[in-house]
């Protein structure tokens, strides 16, 4: 039976019912899904070497004959062994073969194999144990470059390596994926030669041209669906367009300043608004640059125009803040503030909600789940996702239908992130959007100082907490959370500790500890995920107003909290933490004029561990450090259960692909100025191969 793509595996030698129930946990269903299921590793068993001159201790293959018909043994009951002499001109291998009797029927006395696996010498006697072997000759796992898959457990690499082997000939059938000039001008290899060297590489030259093409591939589509889709809404949506006006009375209303890079920032907020075609804008700027200003602004055009924003936070806490700072500084230009969280009672809940729809409020705070569920605005025009920096593209094409309901245009989108996102994964995850770097702090701010310590410091670490309070400072201390709110912890998803929760130090515990033992004099407050939502906030504003003065707190303080008089922040158990994820928190310090300083508390015995949190006390560029991380950690990280709704890499490193990352994306720049709707016969593949691609995300061709 010839193999096609659409072959069932239930069809393929060796599958039965339950290795195709395992296979289908790979998402492995038919035959073409196999050719895609790309290894994940390589081992080399290409060198054939004589019984004497093969090296010990390492796999290798042996050609030799058997010498002998198998001899079979039962030792006792589940125990059997086969064994075998086989030989070469350069002498004699004793093979053993534990429970696999049919080792004695496989291996005939005379013929000639390979065998490949671990060679041992007991004296002067070569043996090897349970090798793999094949006729010499017919070979398909020996003598070759053999492909290592990504397994689940139950299926072995070899029975994978052969379901390929039996459907790999359908790659010869199918259609070509790549455009002829593209791959030409790229000098990218063929569809069928890349899928037979991805998996079975001639050597490694064949290997790199297989990778190279079908990683270009991948990020081609990539890069041509979210042009696609930022070209598609630039030309064909319209917006409202707010007009542009004077920046001098908003500044008015600001108690400082604005940064130029802020500045800057407002005016390419205001230019999109004002162009009548949706904003899809990213502002990146570290920790403290003053996004919130710049957010505050682009509502602030909004309403002078009679239309409404939301600012959707990730946290309560953060909701309301974002709630107070807004209403102080809009509501003397007559803009209504509102909130919409989780806290508010039904019939307060309800208030807003008929206000929105009534438009009686211009500017609402809210979680994010909040104002995506069922909302209903007059005039919405901007959707302001703050600390959102995974806020991919499904997300923000669901936020995209909120206000047509109301029969107005697509709604404005900003996006505020505060993790810093290397280049390379920018252009993935945000390639659809246009990007705002704040790339100044505001004047008068020292960088806060960070220091990692030992345990058996704390006394002086204390001391030190004593002496910030002292002079009339605040201060954070973070316990790693063992009482995390399901709510919460999605937003920064991937950071989530893993640990087991009776390993870390209870966040109760640890403040009640702190307060009876170390502080009985000073005023604790305690913050933690599944705190009521109204007692969070007391607590949080109490602690804005300075009423408490060291802050026990979980990572919910991790996002954008804002108390400018807090100096000091203490990480318990810093080693458990993300670099980001540190560099997160220690923005909460450093936000005022006081020298600030930031405190990680150890006591691994990992080296790398210590030099991770070496990195954060050497630099404050949050840049830099997401580089770090993303090194140590891995881009799994950012794309770990694919929030970013975008589909999956399987090919792309995408620490690593960033010079092919680039190529593919000028050749989907060029391909789609040329044929921006993908509408000529020749790139009509193209489009297909697109919306298959993106077929996992939502409306996102409507
Ligand atoms: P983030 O970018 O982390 O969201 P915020 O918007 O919360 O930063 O701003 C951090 C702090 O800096 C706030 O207290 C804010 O009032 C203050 N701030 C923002 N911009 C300026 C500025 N240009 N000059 C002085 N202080 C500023
Ligand atoms: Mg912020």
């Amino acid at each position: 039976m010839a193999v096609t793509p659409d072959t069932s595996l239930l069809d393929l030698a060796g599958v039965g019912e339950q290795r195709a129930k395992k296979l289908e946990k790979l998402g492995l269903v038919h035959a073409g899904d196999l050719l895609t299921h790309y290894p994940r590793d390589y081992e080399d068993r290409r060198q054939i070497y004589t019984i004497r001159e093969a090296p010990l201790s390492q796999r290798v293959c042996i050609s030799a004959m058997a010498a002998e018909h198998p001899r079979r043994t039962r030792i006792r009951k589940g125990l059997e062994l086969v064994q075998v002499k086989v030989v070469d001109h350069t002498g004699a291998l004793h093979l053993t073969f534990f429970n696999q009797g049919y080792v004695e029927r496989a291996i005939s006395s005379g013929e000639d194999y390979i065998f490949f696996g671990t060679v041992e010498e007991q004296g002067r006697r070569r043996t090897m144990v349970n090798p793999v072997f094949e006729h010499l000759g017919r070979q398909s796992f020996t003598g070759c470059i053999m492909p290592i898959y990504p397994l689940t457990s139950g299926l072995s690499n070899h029975l994978m390596a052969s379901l390929v082997r039996q459907v790999l000939p359908c790659a010869a059938g199918l259609p070509e994926t790549l455009p002829q000039h593209i791959r030409q001008e790229h000098s990218l290899a063929a569809l069928e030669f890349a899928l037979r060297n991805i998996h079975f590489p001639q050597d490694e030259q064949a290997l790199d041209l297989a990778r190279r093409r079908l990683t270009f591939e991948e990020l081609f589509y990539l890069s041509v669906g979210l042009s696609f889709l930022k070209h598609r809404r630039e030309t064909s949506q319209l917006a409202c367009a707010i007009p542009a006006r004077p920046k001098a009375e908003f500044l008015s209303l600001l108690p400082f300043a604005p940064t130029d890079a802020q500045s800057r920032v407002m005016d390419e907020v205001a230019f999109d608004m004002s162009s009548g075609r949706p904003m899809n804008r990213l502002i990146q700027g570290d920790v403290g640059s003053g996004k919130t200003a710049v957010a505050a602004f682009a509502g602030w055009l909004c309403a002078r125009s009679g239309y409404q924003s939301a600012l959707m936070a990730p946290t309560e806490v953060l909701a309301e803040q974002h709630f107070r700072s807004l209403s102080a500084l809009l509501s003397p230009a007559g803009i209504r503030v509102g909130l919409l969280t989780g806290s508010l009672t039904p019939t307060e809940k309800k208030k807003v909600r008929t206000q929105l729809a009534e438009g009686e409020i211009d500017f609402v705070v809210g979680t994010h789940a909040l104002i995506s569920q069922g909302v209903v605005f007059r005039r919405l025009a901007l959707i302001v996702a703050d600390e959102q920096h995974r806020f991919g593209v499904a997300q923000r094409s669901a936020l995209a239908g909120k206000s047509e309901s109301g029969g107005m245009p697509p709604p404005h989108v900003l996006v505020m992130s505060a993790t810093p996102i290397p280049r390379t994964l920018a252009l993935i995850i945000y390639g659809d959007l246009d990007i705002s770097v704040i790339d100044q702090l505001p004047p008068g701010r020292t960088p806060v100082e960070t220091y990692v310590v030992r345990e058996d410091k704390r006394q002086r670490m204390y001391n030190f907490v004593r002496k910030q309070v002292a002079q009339g400072r605040q201060v954070y201390m973070i316990c790693p959370a063992v009482e995390e709110a399901a709510e919460e912890a999605p937003i920064d998803g991937p950071w989530t500790l893993s640990s087991p929760a009776a390993e870390l130090k209870a966040v109760k515990t640890y403040s009640e500890q702190l307060q009876r033992h170390v502080f009985p004099d000073l005023t604790l407050g305690l913050l933690y995920g599944k705190m009521k939502p109204k007692e969070k906030d007391a607590t949080m504003s109490a602690f804005a107003r300075g009423e408490i003065q060291v802050l026990v707190a979980t990572t919910v303080v991790e996002v954008g909290v804002d108390v400018p008089n807090a100096s000091l922040i203490i990480i318990e158990n810093a080693e458990r933490f993300g670099l980001s994820q540190l560099h997160q928190l220690r923005g909460r310090v450093g936000r005022g004029k006081h020298q600030s300083y930031c405190v990680l508390i150890t006591a691994t015995r990992s080296a790398e561990a210590m030099t991770r949190l070496r990195t954060l006390a050497s630099t404050t560029d949050g840049f830099k450090i997401s580089e770090e991380d993303l090194k140590a950690r891995g881009p799994g990280d950012f794309f770990g259960n694919r929030q970013h709704g975008l589909p999956q890499m399987k090919l792309a490193d995408l620490s690593g692909d960033m010079r092919l990352l680039s190529e593919a994306q000028e050749a989907a720049n060029r391909l789609l100025t040329q044929d921006p709707a993908l509408s000529q016969p020749e790139n009509r593949p193209v489009l297909q191969r697109v919306r298959q691609m993106f077929a996992d995300t939502p409306d996102i061709f409507n």
